[in-house]
């Protein structure tokens, strides 16, 4: 079970990952926006066409706004994949060696060549370690 305490660190994390990924989407959506004013996509005047629209700006100034749309959506999805599989992996790695326990056997621990003393199996490192001589034989 992933406790409450991990579960709101968890959507803090989350929370932080989607304020920063709506502030790199928005700027980039107002850069868009702006772009579009600046440029003046839409231009009136007195001579025929009368209207006329700036069809370059207005292709750089939607695709910057889909472009930011598309990472404030895409950045908060992924950071939720991200944190909810990371919670899961730790939380796996966390039940799964009390799920296999080592039971350490007396009968054939081999002892020490220098001082005797039973030597202990490290799992991790898959070695015997001495734990008088502080040493993996
Ligand atoms: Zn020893």
């Amino acid at each position: 079970m992933v406790s409450w305490g991990r579960a709101f660190k968890a959507a803090i994390v989350l929370l932080a990952f989607i304020i920063v990924w709506g502030l790199i989407g928005t700027i980039i959506m107002f850069s868009g926006i702006f772009t579009g004013l600046f440029r003046q996509v839409f231009n009136i005047s007195d001579n025929p066409p009368y209207f006329t629209v700036n069809w370059a700006a207005l292709g750089a100034g939607t695709i910057l706004m889909i472009i930011g749309i598309l990472i404030i959506m895409l950045g908060s999805w992924a950071s939720i994949f991200k944190i909810f599989t990371e919670l899961i992996v730790e939380e796996v790695r966390k039940t799964l060696p009390s799920a296999t326990p080592v039971t350490p056997t007396q009968t054939t621990a081999p002892t020490c060549p220098k001082c005797g003393t039973p030597l202990m199996y490290v799992q991790q490192y898959q070695r015997w370690y001495c734990p008088t001589c502080r040493e993996y034989q």
